[in-house]
């Protein structure tokens, strides 16, 4: 088998499963039972917690463990739920109704929300998972340039008094995109001191979803500048249903679970240790061979787009080495998929979530690709199955089935 859909999803690691493991049967205790073995238990899982934040340049009280980066997405939003509160209880003045305020006052007093078509805005090439939650508060999508690249201009015209959070993606999942954060989150501080010169009391965030980064980035929040992060430990080699939502001090999150008040009561249920355990591992990993992998990728990339032929490149610049997305118009990329398969090559045509759907991808549209385009893009991701005699080998069977079905084609 030939795997390119790493960015679907990593195998675990073996160092992962054997760091894990002990954790599923002689540690098995629930971190908050009394006893002594518990304990331990516990203080394994903080210490886990800790070199998850320190990879990233935080702590671990600044991390809420999450089943996932979907959910991790969905609790980085409730800040707005924050904001509506503040603003709605019974101690507060509600929020003059100047122009499209985030809250209207009628809405307040039922308690149903209306949120300022500005107070989210999301880039328009984000996985569904934050597309579907900032539109659950009626967030507005941000415009990315045919490079990937967000539309700087787009996002400060869209930015007003009412804009609470930003969420853009580190890297894309489809194409690879590396957004310039630094640049944005500086954008966000300039807004920050004028409204605090002009008394607006309004904040503003900026999330950034960073589950395909940690393989191939060295990521600082602080020299990214960003309030809130989603990781995401299936993307790393680690399990999946895992991850973890970087909150700096500032933001107040709601709860996205109540019960045993675990996780700063923002995500309630037994921890899971196990998992946290091999997040932990894998992300140790992902920083030891960050070099090494960045050199590999890079030489895979190279002898693909030297050995394949007929192919357009998508994503040209500014993207992760380990993503490759190949256009050949004029022939059916699902098609390609089963034949592909075939010859045991796994490949994708965009995002996994979306491929189960049928849906076309959105974010292949968003750059500016046309529907033949983006009915012909294949997207191969590499990681840690891969060898380069494996590389040489898809290159030679893809052109070889990109071939034939060239040839079916012809011959109607
Ligand atoms: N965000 C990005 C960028 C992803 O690539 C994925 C997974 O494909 C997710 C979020 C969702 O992750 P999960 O399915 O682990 O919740």
């Amino acid at each position: 088998m030939i795997y390119l859909d790493h960015a679907a999803a990593t195998p675990v690691s073996q160092k992962v499963l054997q760091a894990m493991k002990p954790y599923f049967t002689d540690d098995f205790f629930n971190p908050s039972a009394a006893y002594l073995p518990a304990k331990k238990v516990a203080a394994d899982y903080e210490t886990a917690k800790g070199t998850i934040a320190h990879a990233i340049g935080a702590k671990a009280n600044d991390l809420v463990i999450t089943g996932g980066a979907t959910e991790a997405n969905n609790l980085a939003f409730t800040a707005l739920e924050t904001e509506l509160k503040l603003h709605s209880g019974p101690h507060r003045s509600l929020p003059s109704p100047r122009g499209s305020r985030a809250i209207s006052r009628a809405a307040a007093l039922r308690n149903t929300p209306s949120w300022s078509v500005n107070s989210v805005l999301y880039l328009e090439t984000e996985h569904d998972s934050i597309r579907a939650v900032a539109q659950k508060y009626s967030g507005i999508a941000i415009k990315v340039l045919p490079n990937g690249l967000v539309d700087l201009k787009d996002l400060k015209s869209k930015i007003t008094d009412e804009t609470i959070l930003i969420s853009m993606s580190l890297v894309n999942n489809e194409i690879g995109t590396i957004q310039p954060l630094a640049e944005v989150s500086a954008l966000v501080k300039n807004i920050r001191i004028d409204r605090l010169k002009r008394g607006i009391e309004t904040p503003i965030y900026l999330h950034s979803d960073a589950s395909q980064a940690l393989n191939l980035l060295d990521i600082n929040v602080a020299r990214l500048g960003v309030d809130m992060m989603t990781l995401n430990a299936a993307k790393i080699y680690g399990p999946k249903g895992v991850g973890a939502l970087y909150v700096s001090h500032d933001v107040k999150l709601q709860p996205i679970s109540v019960g045993g008040g675990q996780e700063q009561g923002l995500r309630s249920g037994t921890e899971n240790v196990p998992g946290v355990i091999g997040f932990a591992e894998a992300v140790c990993e992902a920083k030891e061979h960050l070099n090494g992998n960045r050199k590999k990728y890079a030489n895979f990339k190279k002898i693909l787009l030297s050995e394949l032929e007929n192919y357009e490149l998508i994503n040209k610049k500014h993207s992760l080495d380990n993503f490759v997305v190949l256009c050949y118009n004029g022939i059916d990329a699902e098609r390609l998929i089963y034949l592909l398969e075939e010859q045991n090559i796994y490949v994708a045509t965009g995002a996994a979530c979306a491929a189960s759907k049928g849906k076309k991808s959105h974010v292949l549209k968003a750059i500016g690709l046309s529907d033949s385009q983006i009915a012909g893009s294949l997207r191969l991701t590499l990681g840690e199955t891969n060898s380069e005699e494996q590389i040489h080998e898809a290159a030679r069977i893809i052109n070889s089935v990109v071939s034939s079905e060239k040839e079916r084609l012809r011959n109607g």
